[in-house]
Formats: structure tokens, sequence, C-alpha cells
């Protein structure tokens, strides 16, 4: 009855799951374009932050393409209320990243907030469910209340004309003594200019962080 008030469909072709199918049907699942970093050495994520920010690890799990399933399904996580894709991700790069050595230095996982007023609209950071599952992966703690996003950055419009909002002032750390001299993960769902984590990284350095790793769903 529930399953059809509410049928379950496929995140990425909006198909209807079948019987042990979760999120994702198994024919999206093939055919996702992986770059998955951390299992190929690829130095292809780092490679955007040379001479930036200095990365202890930096890894996406999928490529992102203008109208590929990616988008699909960032969309769908991001503006349709599929909370579950984040958290299909993260329990999938968490089990991954685990069984790798370099990244089990991590203490603990940072994601790229929002703003407080787009969380309330959206009721979620699209990013919680991702960090969270990798948080349980690597039995290291998750941290939403230190680093915050100070004001609303949408529009591009707003930004430009309100360019004394540069991005080095949007966000803010609290809490500092939660991530002093520890080695961050900072969690996102995609990276395209590198821009927005390059400030959340250098926001944390100053704070007293000690080493930054990445972690995205994505990257463009
Ligand atoms: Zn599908």
């Amino acid at each position: 009855m529930l399953n059809v008030l509410f049928p379950k469909v496929c995140g990425g072709c909006s198909n209807k799951l079948l019987k042990g199918e979760n999120t994702l049907c198994a024919s999206c699942i093939h055919s996702l374009p992986l770059l998955a970093h951390h299992k190929t050495a690829s130095t292809g994520m780092t490679a955007v932050f040379y001479g930036r920010v200095p990365l202890e690890q930096a890894t996406a799990l999928l490529r992102f393409t203008k109208k590929g399933i990616t988008q699909e399904l960032l969309h769908n996580l991001k503006y349709r209320g599929n909370e579950n894709i984040g958290v299909f991700f993260g329990k999938w790069l968490g089990a991954e990243l685990a069984q790798i050595q370099s990244y089990t230095t991590i203490d603990c996982i940072i994601p790229v907030p929002i703003h407080k007023l787009k969380k309330r609209k959206r009721g979620y950071n699209q990013v919680t469910g991702f960090g969270l599952e990798i948080s349980k992966a690597l039995q290291k703690p998750m941290f939403e209340d230190v680093l915050l996003k100070k004001y609303e950055t949408a529009s591009q419009v707003f930004k430009q004309r309100f360019t004394r909002f540069n991005n080095e002032e949007v966000f803010t750390v609290k809490n500092e003594e939660k991530i002093t001299g520890k080695h961050i993960l900072i969690v996102d769902d995609i990276i395209t200019t590198g821009a927005t984590l390059e400030n959340c990284a250098n926001k944390l350095l100053t704070a007293g962080a000690s080493k930054i790793s990445l972690a995205t769903i994505a990257m463009a």
C-alpha cells in the first residue's frame, strides 16, 4: 500500500526500483561514470588544488557531465528531496576509504555548510547524509557546528552587486577546539572550480587544523 502511494523510484532514471534494489537500479549503477581517485591513485583532484591549498588526500567518486546521470542524481539529491542519494554514495565511498591506510589518519569529517535559511527551506544539507555515512565507516566524528556559512551566495546577481562579500568572507569557523591539530576530511557533493573547497580548507587550517583531505560525490 505504501509503495503505491510512494513508489520507490531510481534516483538516476526514475524507473520503479525492483525488490532488492536500493536508491539506484542495477542498470544505473552499472552505467555510473566512476572516477574513484582513491582506488587508482589518480592525482586528478589533487591537481586542481596544486599551489592553492596543501592536501593530504582528495577523491571524487563520479565524473559530472552536463545532462549525464551524475547531474540527474545530484539534482534529485539537492532539489527533489531524495536525500537517500547522498546516503547511498556515502556508504559506498566510506566502505572503500576505510580500507585505505592513508585515509585512516583522518580525525573528523566536516561537511561544506549551506546557509541556515537554505537549510530550513530545503529541510536538509544535501551533504549531511553523505558525510555521516563516511563518518560511520571511518569511525570518526562528523562536526556540523565548526564550519558555518555566513551569507547566502546562490545568486550571481547578488555576488556581482555585493562584491565585498567575496568568497573569503562567506565561511566562518566556530568551536575551534574541536579541530585543533586535527586531520580533517571535508566533504561536499560536487567540486567544480574548487573555489569553495579551497576557502573552506584555508579557513580550517587558519583556525588550527593540521591537515586537510577532501571527498566529494562528483567532480566536474
Ligand atoms: Zn535507474
